[in-house]
């Protein structure tokens, strides 16, 4: 632990954090945003220099882990600038990316070169037709070469990332378990969280608990919980016959706020203390009225976390979700 250790009111260390680089993406998943998209103007986003600082104070504050989301983190221009400056800092020992996967075909190698360790790759169907109709503008085809590419760059972790619905791809658990298996990668089921208001399903009647798809899951591989922990809130399973392992992030029925070790920035710049609440603290004031002030900068992190919350309550209520914002704007 270092001297200036991010520690919250509940004693829990602060050592991993998530970086949204954009608001924008190329796809429009029904989960996760309306049809109908208003993105920021570039004014009031964070510039790449902005958010190396961010990311620097952080590391100097004893993060080790820096996750790069949004949105499409791959949409943002020149992205891969910023990867290479993070990957260099010294006491950064993970640098991750979160993508749709369907530029990763191109910026694979580059990525890796510049640093970057690890990728999750979110993929909710096998299907053609139906990846389209989840992500409303997305192709498989380039997803599934984007998988490739980042297995054959050779990151030292990738994993995949379904979130499940209710009729809509809840039959494809066992094909996507069985995929992950043949590529050798890890895979995570998430439930759907009650970010943004959406009218395309209802989450309610969509919704589908870890439990329920570990149940279809052991139909054909009995799963044993490996006890082993990435300090996420995935709970890992191993199965007898692969090395690969099963993960379910589980906001609604198996709460892990008690192990909660990250903080998220949006590209707004504005510190979200909690993935499910509203506390939060403006960065990018203090980036834009006291460029490279990295002392300041450092100070309001730190005060920060006297509000971060202890836990956050999800409920699947359709007509008023607890939480406006999208998860493009969350960071994800
Ligand atoms: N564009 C990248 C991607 O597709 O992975 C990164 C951002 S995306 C918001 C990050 C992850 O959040 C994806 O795996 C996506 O499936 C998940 N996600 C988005 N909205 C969600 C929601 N309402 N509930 C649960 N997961 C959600």
């Amino acid at each position: 632990m270092t001297t200036h250790a991010l520690i919250d009111r509940f004693d829990r260390q602060i050592d991993y954090v998530r970086l949204s680089v954009t608001d924008r993406c190329d796809f429009r998943c029904v989960y996760c945003m309306a049809e109908d998209m208003t993105f920021l103007p570039r004014n009031q986003i964070l510039s790449l220099e902005q958010l190396f600082d961010v990311g620097k104070a952080f590391v100097d504050l004893g993060v080790k882990k820096i996750r790069l989301t949004g949105g499409e983190p791959l949409v943002r221009n020149n992205v891969l600038s910023l990867v290479e400056r993070l990957g260099a800092l010294d006491g950064l020992k993970e640098l991750h990316l979160t993508t749709n996967g369907a530029q990763l075909d191109k910026y694979a190698p580059a990525l890796k070169a510049a640093g970057l360790t690890g990728v999750n790759i979110s993929i909710d169907s096998l299907n053609e037709e139906r990846f389209r109709q989840l992500t409303r503008t997305g192709d498989l085809t380039k997803v599934l070469r984007g998988i490739d590419a980042a297995i054959d760059a050779g990151f030292s972790r990738i994993k995949l990332n379904a979130v499940i619905l209710k009729g809509r791809n809840d039959d494809e658990v066992l094909d996507l378990v069985d995929f992950a298996r043949r590529k050798g990668v890890d895979i995570s089921f998430i439930e759907e969280m009650p970010l943004g208001l959406i009218d395309e399903h209802s989450r309610a009647l969509s919704f589908c608990s870890s439990d329920q798809l570990r149940e279809i899951i052991e139909t054909r591989y009995p799963l044993s919980n490996s006890h082993e922990s990435t300090g996420g809130p995935s709970d890992y399973y191993r199965m007898v016959d692969s090395p690969i392992r099963v993960g379910f992030i589980s906001p609604h029925s198996h709460n892990f706020c008690h192990l909660c070790n990250r903080v998220r920035v949006t590209v707004e710049g504005r510190l979200l203390l909690c993935l499910g609440n509203e506390h939060s603290v403006d960065l990018k004031e203090v980036l834009d009225q006291h460029p490279g002030d990295a002392e300041r900068l450092q100070q309001t992190i730190r005060g920060a976390m006297a509000i971060k919350p202890e836990r956050h309550y999800f409920e699947l209520n359709d007509d008023e979700p607890q939480i406006v914002r999208f998860m493009n704007m969350t960071g994800g």
